[in-house]
């Protein structure tokens, strides 16, 4: 018999900027209980889906308590009796229920923690694993894999101290390395770095994703500090890992012109394009995310084609997981690769459409975590399941990326034991109930 949705019950709880956020939990009828919640941006680009605040005076006006009530009251009655392996009619109901472009009446963050707590008790339900629920409905890869990780060293604009320009300066393993190995190089990195900025007296607290957001003056300085730790570790730059940033430019862009801390005047758009051909030839940057503003498209382009070939354009506030931006960026050939979020979005019957769209384009599919996020993993979970090439979850450190970090090694030796066992039985047979004692 199919399981039917019981209950959907919502409640504000806080992430781990210590901000509130919405919590949900599901019950089906054939007693499957699920918990998930709603990551929530700082950087939060213009187009996307509203994460509906409060405003009022309590909790600086960030409380959840309306997006509460849409579960609870709007969205909860309505989906009660329905079946949660059937995610597109659910996501659809919860589409029509709000009704706007910008999810403002329910809020993106109500809608996105019951598509995912729909999600994950389809798959509890199905006795499967998450990550293989989600690869054997959407069948968007032929095998499941561990994305590479794109993992945050250091942490500036909005994410920290504000006196760095760029918000991420990430490392990009080589592909030579398996998930297990890059991670354990990401982890001895991020403390050989802490050692780096004790030895130079500089500021080693973290930022909002737990990377260092050390009193650097420049972009400049941060690279040359990652470099000067690979020194200090087992590793070969270029040869074991590359860079990546993410710009967020749209943190320093004011009336067409971005302004940068190493320069008095602003950057042209095509200074910032020159600016960034001098960065990848310098320092191996191999992933460039948002390195412009969302409207500047022309900017968008030409970097596109000028660095394209050799390196990952990572559209994040740009396309904003929205399938019409999604749709022009591949026409103009704006950027190569998408950065995935599916609060940002709303449902994840909408967000998977959208991957779909950039695999069709041969895009490199990266899906990322936000800088407000709780120990819910099911971020790692969709990422395999969509068989995403990367993953962006931060650096290796605070409580709620390591959930994530560690929910992908649970997965890589799920994975790594079925293959040994490769005439053995797939997780649904093995989930499912024996008659043997
Ligand atoms: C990002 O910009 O990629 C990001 C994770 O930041 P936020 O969640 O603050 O938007
Ligand atoms: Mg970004």
């Amino acid at each position: 018999m199919m399981p039917t949705i019981q209950n959907i019950f919502a409640r504000e709880i806080l992430d781990g900027r210590g901000q509130p956020t919405i919590e949900c939990s599901i019950w089906l009828d054939n007693g499957i209980y699920a918990v998930t919640s709603a990551p929530s941006g700082t950087s939060v680009g213009k187009y996307e889906a509203l994460d509906l605040r409060d405003q009022e005076q309590r909790m600086l006006g960030m409380g959840v308590t309306k997006a509460v009530n849409s579960v609870n009251t709007v969205i909860a009655p309505a989906l009660k009796g329905k079946d949660p392996s059937e995610q597109q009619a659910i996501d659809e109901a919860l589409v029509a229920l709000d009704g706007t472009e910008k999810r403002t009446k329910l809020g993106g963050n109500a809608m996105i923690a019951v598509s995912q707590a729909v999600m994950k008790a389809a798959a509890l339900s199905a006795g499967l694993p998450l990550y293989y629920y989600i690869w054997q409905k959407y069948q968007l890869s032929p095998s499941l894999n561990i994305p590479a990780c794109i993992y945050t060293m250091i942490n500036g604009g909005s994410h920290g101290a504000t006196n760095l320009d760029f918000q991420e300066f990430q490392i990009v393993p080589a592909s030579h390395l398996d998930f297990i190995q890059s991670l354990e190089m990401a982890s001895l990195l991020f403390q050989k770095l802490e050692e780096v900025l004790i030895a130079k007296g500089a500021i080693h607290s973290v930022g909002l994703d737990g990377g260092y957001a050390p009193n650097l003056y420049n972009n400049t300085d941060a690279f040359e500090i990652l470099i000067e730790t690979i020194k200090n570790s087992p590793y070969t730059y270029i040869q074991d890992l590359f860079f990546g940033v993410d710009v967020a430019a749209s943190e320093f862009f004011n009336a067409g012109k971005y302004s940068l801390k190493d320069k008095s005047q602003p950057y042209s758009p095509r200074e910032l394009v020159e600016y960034y051909k001098n960065m990848r030839k310098l320092y191996h940057v191999f992933a460039i995310e948002d390195p412009f503003q969302e409207d500047d498209w022309q900017s968008w382009k030409e970097l596109t084609t000028e660095l394209g070939e050799t390196s990952i354009i990572i559209g994040d506030n740009l396309l904003v997981g929205n399938k019409t931006r999604t749709q022009k960026a591949i026409q103009e050939k704006a950027c190569n690769a998408i950065l995935v979020k599916p609060n940002q979005v709303g449902t994840l019957s909408e967000t998977i459409e959208v991957i779909k769209l950039a695999q069709s384009a041969q895009w490199q599919v990266t899906v990322s975590h936000r800088s407000g996020e709780t120990n819910d993993d099911f971020i790692a979970d969709f990422a395999v399941g969509v068989g995403a090439n990367y993953v962006k979850f931060g650096p290796p450190n605070r409580g709620e990326r390591i959930a994530k970090y560690n929910r992908l090694l649970q997965v890589y030796y799920e994975l790594q034991n079925y293959q040994q066992q490769a005439a053995g039985p797939t997780p649904a047979e093995a989930a499912a109930p024996t008659t043997q004692g």
